[in-house]
């Protein structure tokens, strides 16, 4: 079962924060961390939303949520069929919006459905701040940077890794250079 952290919770939005459940999304999809439903029960919990739905329904939301956030981050057009699919996954009696366009669960049953309605909502009135992914584990945020270059989910992660690889890729070209000679 997945312990959530609070490192778990860095997109600055919860629909965003929901399809970085996985430990590296990309490239080659690593390991889930919705691995159980207690997992993702603890999932809504620390997200301070009620729990419901099944991990199936979980994990074939999250799929939409990457299609959906993919194209928005390329600067594409959204995929019409996973939209379709995402309002159908909003449509319930137990969620309520309020008059700012909130969606909130009004029970386990709305948990999804919310997390649906807080995907559109992103979708179809993007913000100011885009949606980015992660140069090196796939991961989106809101680009909240100054200059709107953002590049990692999170300096302490992916950031400093990122630079110590590049360390590394020096070392080897020094190496190269010295076999050579
Ligand atoms: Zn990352």
């Amino acid at each position: 079962m997945t312990t959530w952290i609070d490192g778990h919770f860095i997109a600055g939005d919860v629909a965003l924060d929901f399809a970085n459940t996985v430990f590296r999304r990309t490239p080659e999809q690593g390991s889930d961390l919705l691995d159980s439903t207690e997992s993702l029960a603890s999932w809504f919990a620390h997200a301070g939303l009620p729990a419901g739905g099944t991990l199936a329904e979980a994990r074939e939301l999250r799929s939409l949520f990457w299609r959906i956030f993919d194209a928005q981050s390329e600067g594409a057009d959204l995929p019409i069929d996973a939209l379709g699919n995402l309002l159908l996954a909003a449509r319930s009696d137990a969620v309520a919006v309020d008059a700012d366009g909130i969606p909130s669960a009004l029970s386990g049953v709305g948990a999804l459905p919310t997390l649906a309605l807080r995907a559109l909502r992103l979708a179809l009135k993007p913000p100011s701040r885009p949606v980015r992914t992660c140069d090196r584990c796939g991961w989106f945020f809101l680009d909240t940077s100054r200059g709107r270059r953002r590049r990692w989910c999170s300096m302490q992660t992916c950031g400093n890794q990122a630079k110590a690889e590049r360390y590394r890729g020096r070392d080897h070209g020094v190496l190269k250079t010295s076999t050579r000679s």
